[in-house]
């Protein structure tokens, strides 16, 4: 077996189970690095050879399991604690009805692409879509038709690693848009602070709320729940489809099993999500140009409602670049958007207003039982911190202090 010294960099991730999935590592050192499925289903960098220092150091940087830093952000009208730079906010979907039904929400991302593409300000798309291979699974792939983004459409919750193959869709010729979750998008970001390329390659990046990546054991036991052999599956839908539409595998012999968004997220895969998702602190794509979610209306009990529904998308424009983008798209008429207060997201998304002030309290809980943790700047959690009641904020604390050293975290 060939010895190597292993990065100083990604030990720190493993020992703090820091690791998103992104890729970026894989990119930065595709001789020494590459990304693979580990137990119980999450991507993980597997190191083969030595890196060099400076490749180390690229990833020490760059990488989200290490460092999120937002402090250098363009300036824009508002930013609020919890929902990041607004450059306008708003609600709405796609004009196009079947995308509308297709997407996971209202189809906002998939417009914009559409719109992007068709106006040349991009040549491609590099987005994630199902893997052929394996219905269950991601692929990474460039989308350069409106067909293409229409079946790449819908949210798929398992991992991706968008960034894997960052060399690859620079070494094309031409400017290419990027969707991801925000930690690839930071990623990104943060790399195009020492490869110009980026910046003047990627000029749309697109991001959405993100709860986390599941695991694919998670996927595991939709499949079992619904009674289905893995191998008998031919294709696989997280939900889209409706919104928020079902968890659906469609089997060799063309029959379909299905299980609802409550069940299949709340149940199931909202329990198998990686850890450094429970500490995120930009999962809302603040970097992003545009980012989109869902915009539940909450119940009489303030908790999101799941009944079917023709799909609305939460649109918040984080840049110039990206409020352009916006307005360009509704006048062309590729979606339909109407503002909205910033103060009235925290209604639409309450899990996420709520992991955003308890951050802080995780951190410390990471500081305490002596982990690794990844450095933030720029974030202002101890905004959003003050935001959140000191009891809810012991609570956090006190229960991830207990996971940690019962090993349940
Ligand atoms: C893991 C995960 C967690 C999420 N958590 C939340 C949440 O907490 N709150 C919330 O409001 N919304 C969440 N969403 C996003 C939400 O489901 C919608 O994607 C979002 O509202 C945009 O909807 P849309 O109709 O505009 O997107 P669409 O037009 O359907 O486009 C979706 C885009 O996402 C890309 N994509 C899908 N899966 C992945 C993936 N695994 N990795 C990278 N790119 C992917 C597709 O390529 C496509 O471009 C999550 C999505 C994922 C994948
Ligand atoms: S978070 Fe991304 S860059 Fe960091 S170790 Fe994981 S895959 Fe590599
Ligand atoms: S929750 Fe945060 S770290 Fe986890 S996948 Fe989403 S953006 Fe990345």
């Amino acid at each position: 077996m060939t010895r190597h010294v292993p990065s100083p960099a990604l030990a720190r991730v493993e020992r703090g189970q820091l690791c998103t999935g992104c890729g970026l590592c894989a990119a930065i050192a595709p001789a020494a690095i590459t990304m693979s499925m580990v137990d119980p289903g999450y991507l993980r960098p597997q190191q083969s050879a030595a890196l060099t220092a400076a490749q180390d150091a690229e990833i020490a940087v760059a990488c989200p399991g290490l460092v999120i830093d937002e402090s250098d952000q363009p300036p824009a009208p508002f930013v609020d604690p919890l929902w990041g730079p607004v450059h306008y906010v708003g609600t709405g979907h796609a004009n196009d009805a079947a995308l509308r039904h297709q997407a996971s929400s209202g189809g906002v991302i998939s417009a914009l692409l559409m719109h992007a593409l068709s106006t040349g300000l991009v040549d491609y798309v590099v987005q994630t879509g199902a893997d052929p291979d394996l219905p269950t699974g991601n692929q990474t792939r460039v989308s350069t038709s409106d067909g293409d983004i229409l079946a790449a459409a819908g949210s798929r919750y398992t991992a991706s690693a968008p960034l894997a193959g960052l060399e690859d869709w620079l070494a094309r010729p031409g400017r290419f848009a990027f969707v991801g979750k925000p930690c690839d998008v930071s990623a990104l970001r943060a790399r195009a602070r020492h490869d110009p390329r980026i910046n003047a390659r990627v000029p749309v990046v697109l991001a959405f709320f993100c709860a986390g990546i599941p695991s694919t054991a998670g996927t595991r036991r939709i499949l079992d729940r619904l009674g289905v052999d893995p191998d008998d599956v031919t294709a696989f839908r997280y939900r889209g489809d409706g919104w928020p539409g079902f968890a659906k595998a469609t089997l060799k012999d063309g029959s379909i099993r299905q299980m609802s968004y409550a069940d299949s997220w709340g149940d199931i895969l909202s329990k198998e999500v990686q850890f450094r998702c429970k500490i995120c602190p930009d999962a809302t794509g603040n970097v992003a140009d545009v980012a989109c979610a869902d915009a539940w209306e909450g119940n009489e009990r303030g908790y999101p409602s799941f009944e079917e529904q023709a799909g609305r998308s939460l649109v918040i424009a984080r840049t110039t670049a990206g409020a352009a983008l916006l307005a360009t798209a509704e006048v062309a008429g590729r979606i339909f958007i109407q503002p909205l207060e910033t103060a009235a997201i925290a209604a639409m998304q309450p899990a996420q207003a709520r992991r955003k002030k308890q951050i802080l309290s995780r951190l410390a809980a990471l500081m305490v039982t002596g982990r690794p943790w990844p450095r933030y700047r720029g974030l202002r959690l101890w905004a959003a911190a003050a935001r959140d009641n000191p009891v809810a904020q012991a609570r956090s604390f006190a229960g991830l202090v207990r996971r940690l050293v019962q090993g349940r975290a």
